[in-house]
């Protein structure tokens, strides 16, 4: 690529402009200033520092390798490696933000009708090198004796590499070593980008201010659509509520307890002394983006039955608060989408994560990276994420969607 210098660029040029700064375009900004065959400027465009009403902060936090497709499944094991090595990726003078990554595990849970997906996926993840088991009911009962096996087939338990972190942490260091680096983040919003030909030429700000690029970033959350629309690009992703109910239960748990999804799609995992629960709304439909309304019916009605059903003695537990965040929901297939239309070649996306962006952000920053440095990828292949399927509305078929 032809770049003006990392530190000799003029405020009106810049390299790599980045869309949104959460965790997705920190990711993005990490590494491209990590990597010593990229010399040019990032600029990180974000309108809210605190991170309020990102999707990042308001989310569950965790990564799995129990996915059904083999690119999601390598795309979150670097995410466990970034994890595990986290301090000495991004730390500045010895310094970098706690991780706190705790590897507990998932657990899924099958009925007789899901069993073989999830025999399956199991298969599939080993083959990739995934340290998961599939247990019988048996042999879960003996390990979580807490837990009602009575209707179910069987579960599958990732023994390690899976687990929860903080994702506040995730993206503070992110952007530590990236700003280190060399990346300035500012403060404002995109309204505009102005494109000739099969190229994007300027970014306009909020301020008013007009920029020109060489490369624009989406990572704009459940802002994306909006801003594909501003060059008439389709993209189909939508915000959509998802609670997030945290309790104590009195009767303690003395037992590993890995996140567990329920064969509802309700999930539970600790957080300290405390659990954290959600589920799948009944009513999955686009929500406005500034409600962050939590959906408290859908405990009563829908979580904690649920959550009793599975774990008994969840029957007994305190509500002590909630929140509510927005996936960026792909309506076509719920997972990512990954690199330059054909239509405008130096527009990229890092979008539609929907239920697992956290996770996907260290493999997908790093292939943003190298799109933008090599013109391909050189680690791992994101082409199956790519926006050609959006256009010929061809699913990426991922099974393990939460
Ligand atoms: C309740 C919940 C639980 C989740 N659980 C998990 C989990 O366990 N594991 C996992 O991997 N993932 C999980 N996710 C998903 C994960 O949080 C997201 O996929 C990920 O955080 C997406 O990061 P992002 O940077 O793309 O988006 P965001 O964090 O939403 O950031 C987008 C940023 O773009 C900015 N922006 C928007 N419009 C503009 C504009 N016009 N100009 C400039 N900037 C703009 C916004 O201010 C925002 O900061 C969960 C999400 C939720 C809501």
């Amino acid at each position: 690529m032809t770049t003006s210098g990392r530190h000799n660029y003029r405020n009106d040029y810049w390299d790599v402009v980045i869309v949104g700064g959460a965790v997705i375009g920190s990711s993005v900004a990490y590494f491209l200033t990590e990597n010593p065959d990229f010399d040019g400027s990032v600029l990180v465009v974000e309108p809210d520092p605190t991170y309020e009403h990102s999707s990042t902060t308001l989310s569950l936090a965790s990564i799995r390798h129990q996915f059904s497709n083999p690119i999601n499944i390598e795309i979150s094991m670097f995410g466990t490696e970034f994890g595990r090595d986290f301090h000495s990726r991004v730390e500045v003078d010895g310094n970098a933000p706690d991780l706190a990554f705790r590897e507990t595990g998932y657990m899924f849970c099958a009925s007789d009708s899901s069993l073989p997906q999830l025999r399956r996926n199991v298969t599939l993840q080993q083959n990739h090198g995934a340290d998961v088991k599939l247990l019988s009911t048996r042999e879960v009962a003996d390990r979580f004796p807490y837990l009602n096996v009575d209707d179910l087939a069987g579960c599958s338990l990732g023994e390690t590499g899976e687990g929860t972190l903080d994702a506040y942490s995730l993206l503070m260091g992110f952007k530590q070593r990236a700003r280190h680096n060399g990346a300035v983040y500012s403060t404002g919003r995109v309204t505009g980008l102005v494109a000739s030909g099969a190229r994007v030429t300027h970014v306009e700000l909020d301020s008013g201010q007009r920029i020109s690029c060489g490369h624009v970033v989406n990572a704009a959350g459940t802002g994306a659509a909006h801003i594909a629309s501003l060059l008439g690009l389709d993209l189909p992703v939508e915000p959509r509520r998802r609670s997030v109910f945290v309790f104590a239960c009195d009767v303690p748990i003395e037992r590993r307890f890995p996140l567990t999804i329920d064969t509802t799609g309700v999930h539970v995992r600790t957080e300290g002394p405390y659990f954290v629960a959600g589920g799948v709304p009944l009513n999955d439909t686009a929500v406005e983006t500034g409600d962050f309304a939590v959906a408290a019916d859908e405990f009563y009605d829908q979580v904690w039955p649920a959550l009793a059903h599975r774990i008994p003695q969840f029957d007994r537990i305190k509500l002590l608060r909630s929140w509510a965040g927005h996936y960026a929901y792909n309506t076509l297939d719920q997972n990512a989408v990954v690199g330059a239309p054909p239509q405008v070649e130096n527009f990229l996306f890092a979008n539609g994560f929907s239920g697992h962006g956290l996770q996907q952000a260290p493999a997908v920053g790093r292939g943003i990276g190298e799109l933008i440095t090599y013109g391909a990828y050189r680690s791992l292949d994101l082409s199956d994420l790519g926006y050609g399927r959006i256009l010929s509305g061809e699913p990426f078929v991922e099974e393990a969607i939460i």
